[in-house]
């Protein structure tokens, strides 16, 4: 039974890999088009909060989906992290196996169904 998610484990791994690739290479052209547009002022540089606030209005959406997609990447980064290290498929919080359709469903998740919604509800009351 140990060996039944092999191949499994390297489609996804290729796919991650895809994935990272692609999100990359959006990412990057994303935030070229952005500092063009805003006149050379990189996002990163936008340090003082007059600058952080024009970009804010002008580019909100481009900026929020930049901020998607980095989110996206970080957290495949993650689970190829965890492929490689063999914690791939475990909660992180609880320890518990995360099921495989849940996997299925969303490859990067790092939680369980129950924490996932634990901590969601945690940030909702928090927020
Ligand atoms: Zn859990």
């Amino acid at each position: 039974m140990s060996q039944h998610s092999s191949l499994q484990e390297h489609r996804l791994i290729l796919q991650l890999l895809d994935e990272r690739r692609e999100l990359a290479g959006a990412l990057l052209r994303e935030s070229e088009a952005l500092a063009e547009a805003d006149n050379g002022v990189g996002i990163y540089e936008a340090s003082e909060p007059s600058v952080a606030g024009e970009l804010a209005i002008c580019c909100d959406s481009e900026l929020r989906l930049l901020e998607l997609r980095e989110l996206h990447l970080q957290q495949t980064e993650r689970a190829l992290e965890r492929l490689r290290e063999g914690s791939y498929g475990v909660c992180r919080s609880c320890g518990e196996p995360i099921g495989s359709r849940r996997l299925e469903a969303l490859p990067v998740a790092s939680l369980c169904l129950r924490c996932q919604m634990t901590s969601e509800t945690v940030g909702v009351l928090s927020a």
